[in-house]
């Protein structure tokens, strides 16, 4: 659909990233590199958008394999080097289920960076991409059709959701195990505030719990807060929950305790802050 005026948008975001103004935008081609050079099993660090030295050494191992000449930059024919994951400039063709290329994984590391994030970043469109995509898409209220195109680039050039509230420790001290952002091939969605179980988990903000009980999708014992235009904070992993969905918590009251339930290799508290249903990071609303 109106593919030479998606062409564009490639312009648009090298100027964006020429002013160094636009974080997501000028790391969202590093990310591609590192999600091909990934699938080719050149590269084990995380795709976090930035060209460190890992990244440097897995494209001159991909151009000495590739015979072509070794001076660890990522021109065209070390783009042609990695097939069909290094084909598709982002911007240049629709996106839907099924997709796979540069593009798809540009595509991914944007939507995860806007609060989206859809598992691994792998550079293949599948279920959980089209998911988030179409999340975001109602999101940034465009048409909500699972296709990529003009409007939801167009939106995904727009920075990224800040949280508006301030919020408080949910745990005191709290000590900020693993950070908002680039994790591995994932992206992490919140803060992990490491803590023995059984520590108190206070709420972050007041508000009404909506949620109180056991999540699937590895989040344990939940408790999720509104805290009205339209944020909400997420306390995942808990070992036991002392509130009931629907009633309304000052800030500082007690809403559980950490544990390690659902998926969590420790006792941690697992914090979220979500924009509209987008996650942020919290740091930003935190003293
Ligand atoms: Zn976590």
């Amino acid at each position: 659909m109106r593919p030479r005026r998606a062409l564009v948008l490639p312009l648009v975001l090298a100027a964006l990233a020429a002013t160094g103004s636009a974080h997501a935008a000028a790391t969202a081609r590093v990310a591609a590199l590192q999600v091909g050079l990934y699938s080719h099993g050149l590269y084990r660090g995380p795709i976090d958008g930035i060209a460190g030295p890992a990244t440097r050494r897995a494209v001159r191992r991909l151009q000495l394999r590739a015979r072509i000449a070794v001076d660890g930059v990522p021109g065209p024919q070390t783009r042609r080097a990695l097939g069909r994951f290094g084909r598709h400039p982002f911007g240049s063709r629709p996106l839907r289920r099924g997709r796979i290329g540069w593009d798809v994984a540009a595509l991914q590391f944007e939507l995860a960076a806007h609060g989206f994030p859809s598992g691994a970043l792998d550079g293949i469109l599948g279920a959980r991409t089209d998911a988030a995509l179409r999340r975001f898409q109602k999101w940034s209220a465009v048409r909500v059709d699972g296709v990529a195109g003009r409007g939801t680039f167009a939106a995904l050039a727009a920075p990224p959701p800040r949280p508006t509230l301030r919020l408080s420790w949910p745990i005191q001290p709290a000590s900020v195990g693993s950070p908002f952002g680039p994790r591995g091939d994932r992206f992490h969605s919140g803060i992990d505030l490491v803590a023995p179980k059984g520590t108190p988990v206070y709420a972050a903000r007041g508000g009404k719990v909506v949620w109180a009980d056991w999540a699937e999708g590895g989040w344990g014992f939940l408790v999720v807060v509104d805290h009205g235009d339209g944020e909400r904070t997420w306390y995942a992993h808990l070992s036991r929950i002392d509130v009931r969905k629907g009633v309304w918590l000052d800030v500082g009251v007690r809403i559980g305790a950490v544990g390690a339930t659902g998926d969590a290799t420790g006792p941690h508290l697992h914090f979220e802050v979500r924009v509209r249903g987008a996650s942020v990071d919290p740091l930003l609303a935190l003293p």
